[in-house]
């Protein structure tokens, strides 16, 4: 039964097949950030209440959460292929054969991959009512996603963007096209069997981002607006904004329901009032604590860049950065606001800083004095350094091998000392690229 207090809509929402990339994903905490295995295997189901328990999804892949009900089971979010099919049989070899709903708490592709197989399995789909939106603002960039989406996860193994893409891109199509079929506005009432539940719209990691509460557990199911690390409120892979406000007010709204249980679709649920309202306080408050930051700098004239090395959040709000980055955040908020011009005239112009190149390598006598100058910067830690300057001797003189082997030095060298899922992705493919460019 169905009863919904605000905006319900039950319709198709949309007319032609999608294509979900694997969009924005979360991670659990330490090392399991950086856990690049095998999403399909070793899945246990666990319990976490009566009535309650979940498939912890891995490798950017979501969990995928089951309230028991005697109406049969309630999937909240589904995974990523093929995460969601070994999530799928994992759950009917426990007896979850029977589904009456499948909520989906956003349309990224990592929570999206099992629909079809709990649809065939008697779910309804219930997705917030900007879902159809946003998926087709994924179906517009499918080819931008499909090459940013392969290199910052890596999920075909780091063979480069191409291999990566292909990879990505048929891992994904199972979620290709996914048509809610009860959607709302702001808030959605749902009875299944002798279960409650309250849906409400909480905006942050995306527009059609949802809750779901579950009242009778005081049990909150809040997506991906949690998870152990700063969010990745600019995601390296290209996102539209993703407003500081929306985050704080949503976390609010979920404190505002005092749960005693908060399953985030990524990572592992977080049981006690008393924790769950200091991990979700401390996020709310880094958040607001960064914003500020960069609206301060912006009215005082700094730029995007000096704020990203200024910005640290004090020690009592340090919520981690395994996978979104303070720095990011504080371009991605500077940006939002004020847009790509960063008051150089010179970039008012289609010609690029790099196209002084040819005449910075000619001057410095060739591209083998600008790598021996990329060796003395990485013996002195300054692997970053050394990037900028084997690029600009790149652009000079394309295919120089000292070259290529500083820059491949330089990556080795951020990637293990790397701690943030993304990063490494994005440093993995720029170490592939250098190596097929000088042929190994
Ligand atoms: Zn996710």
């Amino acid at each position: 039964m169905l009863r919904s207090f605000v905006t319900t809509t039950v319709a198709c929402l949309a007319t032609t097949p999608c294509v979900c990339l694997a969009q924005q994903a979360a991670a659990p905490a330490g090392s399991r950030l950086l856990d690049n295995s095998d999403p399909t295997l070793n899945l246990p189901v666990t319990p976490i209440a009566p009535g309650l328990r979940y498939v912890i999804g891995r490798n950017v892949s979501s969990n995928t959460i089951v309230i028991d009900t005697s109406a049969g089971a309630v999937i909240i979010d589904t995974s990523r292929p093929p995460a969601s099919r070994a999530h799928f049989d994992v759950l009917n070899k426990n007896g979850v054969t029977k589904a009456a709903y499948v909520i989906l708490t956003h349309g990224h592709g990592d929570h999206t991959g099992g629909v079809d197989l709990w649809k065939k399995a008697g779910a309804k789909v219930v997705a917030q009512e900007n879902f159809a939106e946003f998926l087709q603002y994924q179906r517009m960039l499918t080819g931008f996603f499909a090459i940013r989406n392969g290199a910052q996860y890596q999920f075909a193994g780091g063979q480069g963007a191409a291999a990566q893409s292909r990879g990505s891109l048929a891992a994904l199509a199972q979620s290709a096209s996914i048509v809610p079929d009860i959607t709302f506005a702001k808030q959605l009432s749902l009875d299944v069997g002798d279960t409650h539940l309250e849906l409400y719209h909480t905006p942050g990691e995306t527009p059609d981002h949802l809750t779901v509460w579950l009242p009778k557990l005081k049990a909150a199911f809040l997506g991906d607006n949690y998870y152990q690390s700063f969010p990745n409120m600019y995601t390296l892979r290209g996102t539209r904004p993703r407003w500081p406000a929306e985050y704080i007010q949503s976390l609010e709204k979920v404190l505002s329901l005092q749960p005693e249980i908060v399953v985030p679709s990524h990572g592992t649920a977080i049981v006690g009032k008393a924790e769950i309202t200091r991990r979700l306080t401390q996020m709310r408050d880094a958040i607001k604590y960064v914003h500020d930051a960069v609206i301060a700098g912006m009215n005082a004239g700094k730029d995007a860049r000096t704020l990203m090395d200024e910005i640290k959040l004090p020690k009592e709000l340090d919520v981690g950065e395994g996978y979104g980055k303070i720095s990011w955040s504080v371009r991605g908020i500077y940006e939002s606001y004020a847009g790509w011009f960063n008051g150089d005239p010179a970039e008012m112009f289609s010609q690029s800083r790099s196209s002084v190149s040819p005449s910075l390598v000619a001057l410095a006598g060739g591209a083998q004095p600008i790598a021996d100058e990329a060796q003395k910067l990485l013996k002195s830690g300054k692997e970053v350094e050394a990037l900028h300057l084997t690029a600009i001797g790149l652009e000079g003189s394309p295919g120089d091998k000292s070259l290529l082997r500083a820059r491949i030095a330089a990556f080795e060298t951020l990637i293990k000392a790397s701690t943030n899922r993304n990063e490494v992705g994005w440093l993995q493919q720029g170490l592939a690229q250098a190596k097929t460019a000088l042929g190994q």
